[in-house]
């Protein structure tokens, strides 16, 4: 998540007064289908989850600073990952790396100098429909070394970092099973997002696929701690843009919780009016404003937010867990129903 709330001031949400609302289908989701969401999905583990987040999350990685040495490690990491997983790259051989010119950067930054960077990107390809592209993404940047302290960014945004990791290695189990997805998965790893969102605007500035072939980004930024207000009673996570410009997106995200996963929706932070405005604040909003829909998955912000103390031993594995499911369900019901989700809300 990025510190800053980005000024937007000409920006206003405008929903269609014409919008035809969509009823979720159920009639033809089987039971099958059921059992293997659900079988892979169990594949998703505190225990994995918790694998990665300590390596990735640790002292080691330098708090991932865009362009500097412990960033390039944690690409190193997760290029390994796919790599070992056998989960192909959409840019060929063994090129995970998109990369995100320093110059690009530099401009983007109002001159501060910043070194060439990339984003990590993996793909497994639909069966019947593998034209149309289903974008999970998380940043895979934080804050790097100050005064001499490492910003670790457990929760910032490693959590998401291994969230996607967990749901890739579930899709490409069921996929050698031989239940590949009927659309395409593209899991985009976004670099420079502490810095405003760079990665993802690069992405869609110079995207892999075309755009207008991208059904959806659903976005991991913060997803393993608890805030404030949910002290107590875990289980939740904030949902942000979910209505904004798909009614059937945000139907099927309802759907797929309480199916699988039951854990509160809380809806607080997708006030247009709420004055943080996190709506345009991580990687999701460069795609939204291509009117592709998003859901961008956040668990608030803590004391340790964007601070040292950010570390992998206070995250709650277990919500990490369920919330990453519930990811993983979404993503499969989009990937997997016979249309493609209809956009009745572009700006
Ligand atoms: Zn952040």
């Amino acid at each position: 998540m990025k510190k800053t709330a980005l000024i937007i001031s000409t920006l206003f949400l405008i929903a269609c007064g014409s919008s035809v609302p969509n009823t979720v289908k159920n009639n033809d989701r089987t039971d099958k289908n059921k059992n293997d969401a659900m079988k892979y999905a169990n594949t998703i583990t505190a225990k994995d989850l918790g694998k990665h987040l300590f390596v990735y999350a640790s002292d080691a990685f330098e708090g991932r600073d865009t362009g500097e040495p412990g960033q390039k490690k944690a690409v190193a990491y997760l290029k390994n990952f796919y790599k070992n997983a056998n989960i192909a790259s959409p840019l060929g051989g063994d090129n995970y790396f998109q990369e995100v010119p320093s110059a690009y950067l530099s401009k983007n930054r109002s001159g501060i100098k910043l070194k060439d960077s990339e984003n990590v990107i993996a793909f497994i390809k639909g069966a019947e429909k593998p034209e149309e592209i289903i974008v999970l993404s998380a940043h895979l940047d934080h804050e790097g070394i100050k005064n001499g302290k490492i910003y670790n960014g457990a929760d910032d945004d490693g959590s998401g970092t291994v969230a996607i990791l967990e749901i890739a290695e579930a899709f490409k189990l069921a996929t050698d099973a031989g239940v590949r997805p009927k659309r395409s998965i593209l899991f985009l790893h976004v670099t420079g997002e502490e810095k405003g969102l760079l990665g993802s605007k690069y992405y869609t500035e110079n995207p892999i696929f075309p755009l207008e072939n991208t059904v959806t980004n659903l976005n991991i930024d913060m997803i393993g701690r608890v805030d404030s207000r949910h002290k107590g009673n875990p289980n939740y996570v904030y949902l942000i843009g979910s209505d904004k410009l798909s009614t059937e997106l945000h139907e099927i995200s309802e759907e797929m919780n309480s199916k699988y996963t039951n854990i509160a929706l809380d809806y607080k932070y997708n006030d247009d009016n709420d004055p943080n405005r996190f709506y345009y604040r991580s990687d999701h909003y460069n795609f939204a404003k291509h009117n592709i829909p998003i859901i961008f998955y956040f668990n608030g912000t803590h004391a340790d937010y964007h601070q040292p103390t950010d570390t992998p031993d206070k995250i709650n594995y277990e919500m990490l867990e369920t919330r990453t499911r519930l990811v993983f369900h979404t993503a499969w019901e989009v990937a997997n129903r016979p249309n493609r989700i209809v956009v009745d809300k572009a700006n």
